[in-house]
Order: C-alpha cells, then sequence, then structure tokens
C-alpha cells in the first residue's frame, strides 16, 4: 500500500452551501479534503478536488486544521439567517483513519453540541465513529448516524473497497449505536454484490435501510461510474451480472419481506434530514 500522505491546512470555510444531492441540507461539512478509504467507486475521485491533486485518491489526506473557532463563527452567522441542516460528510469519511490521531471531527462535533444546528447526518463506515457516542447523544433527536454497508460479503468488500473496514466491525458498531438510543440507518450505497442472507441480515438489525445504486446514485444515470471503470472492475472479479438495474428492483422485493417497507428508503429521499 502507498504510504499517506498527509498535510495540514487552515481552510477558508468550514459550513459549504448544500445543493444537489444534499437537497433538504443547509450546508455540507467536510473535516478533511481526501479520503484513505480510496473507495473505487467514489465518485469524488472525479471531482475537482480530487483531478487538480498530485497523488491517486486515497493517497493523501488534508487536515483542515485550526477548524473549530472557525465553525463556532459560521455556525452563530449562519443560524441567525436560516435553519441549519448539516450533511457530515459529502467528499470525505469524518472517521477515516487519519482522525484517530487528528481528532477534527471530534473538535468539530463539540462545537456542534454546543450550539447544536436544527440537524446533523454522519456519513461513515468507519467504527470509529463510536468514539464519540459521548457527544454524539448530546444531539438527541437532532441526529442521524448513517452507517455504509453495501454488502454482507467480505470478499466483495476487499475485492472493490478493500481499504475500507470490514463488515463485521461496521455491524457491531451499528449495534453500539443502537444500545445508545442513537438514530441510525444503514445506507446500502451503493448496492453491491451479496449473499441471499443480506436482505434478511438487514431485517434482524432493524434499523431504517438506505438503498442506493451506480443508475440513481452516482448523479449521472451511470456515467460517472463508467468513467471509474466499475463495470470493468466487476468483471474482472466475475461480477459482472451484478452490474445491472435490476439488482436493485430485485433487492428491493427481497427487502420488503424483512423490513417494514416504512423503514426502506430508496436514494436520496433516504439521506434527506
Ligand atoms: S468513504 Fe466515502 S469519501 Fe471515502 S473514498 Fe469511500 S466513498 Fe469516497
Amino acid at each position: 500500500m502507498t504510504k499517506l500522505n498527509v498535510t495540514h491546512k487552515k481552510p477558508s470555510r468550514l459550513l459549504t452551501p448544500a445543493s444537489g444531492f444534499l437537497k433538504g441540507y443547509s450546508h455540507s461539512l467536510n473535516p478533511y479534503i481526501g479520503c484513505s478509504f480510496a473507495c473505487s467507486y467514489c465518485y469524488v475521485r472525479q471531482m475537482p478536488v480530487n483531478l487538480f491533486r498530485e497523488g491517486e485518491w486515497g493517497t493523501w489526506v488534508e487536515v483542515k486544521e485550526e477548524s473549530a473557532e472557525m465553525l463556532r463563527k459560521e455556525l452563530t452567522r449562519e443560524k441567525k439567517k436560516q435553519n441549519v441542516r448539516i450533511f457530515m460528510s459529502s467528499s470525505t469519511d469524518p472517521y477515516q483513519p487519519a482522525e484517530a490521531r487528528e481528532r477534527i471531527t471530534r473538535m468539530l462535533l463539540r462545537v456542534l453540541t454546543e450550539d447544536p444546528p436544527d440537524f446533523l447526518l454522519i456519513q461513515t463506515r468507519s467504527p470509529l465513529v463510536l468514539r464519540d457516542i459521548d457527544l454524539i447523544k448530546k444531539l438527541e433527536n437532532r441526529v442521524r448516524v448513517s452507517v455504509s454497508m453495501e454488502t454482507d460479503e467480505e470478499s466483495v468488500r476487499k475485492a472493490i473497497t478493500p481499504q475500507a473496514p470490514p463488515i463485521s466491525g461496521r455491524l457491531k458498531a451499528i449495534q453500539i449505536l443502537q444500545q445508545h438510543n442513537i438514530p441510525v440507518q444503514i445506507a446500502v450505497s451503493p448496492l453491491l454484490p451479496h449473499s441471499p442472507r443480506f436482505p434478511a441480515l438487514l431485517g434482524e438489525i432493524g434499523e431504517r435501510v438506505v438503498v442506493d445504486d451506480y443508475f440513481l446514485g452516482d448523479g449521472s444515470g451511470g456515467r460517472r461510474t463508467k468513467k471509474l471503470k466499475i463495470p470493468e472492475l466487476y468483471h474482472k472479479h466475475g461480477y459482472g451480472e451484478w452490474y445491472s438495474p435490476e439488482c436493485l428492483s430485485h433487492f428491493l422485493k427481497q427487502l420488503e419481506k424483512q423490513v417494514k417497507k416504512s423503514r426502506i428508503f430508496i436514494s436520496q429521499e433516504g439521506f434527506l434530514p
């Protein structure tokens, strides 16, 4: 694995006005630029933030230092103007490995508990989120933790997102968040090849589930995903037949037998505040 290049920089702003897929949110909040989970399908690979950088996506991370005071000021200002609903994070994982040492997300969360926004969605695939349960709990019903779990097959996880946390750790994290009465959802986003047992597993967990695929969720009807050569990656691993919009409809039929329909959300609607 290439050594991670970690740099530090004071950002010019933290709360970015939200639009597009983040409809319903006033702002996105990214504690880092870059993400060492390096998911093969990550749409941020094709955004200017990556295209104009040296080094492959996943090999560099820029830490937004001196962020807490900046967020405090921006939050006060924005709350005077509008309802503040924050999506953390849209183009990084706030609990990627660098966070264990840098603790930027934790500092930002602390500010958010002192002056709570109307809503905060924490989007992650990392069990490191458990470290911050003490702070997340303070936000009570103003927060939801969305944990990505795109498959139940560890072999698929290793083939498509080899640097992301193992599925068992995410399952455990979901259970612990539940035990602390923290609102949780499982983001099967994008739906990856999986075992026939996956819908039943989601039913056993009993949380709200958001399901998405490359064709609905990449913001371009699947074109971005093609550019990322995901079809080729699927063929290389023998998953060719899984690269189809029909997989989502089949999965939803199975899921509805296991999870109440009112707890199933599709694509963007599942991420709404
Ligand atoms: S965790 Fe999210 S931001 Fe990070 S590489 Fe994966 S999809 Fe991209």
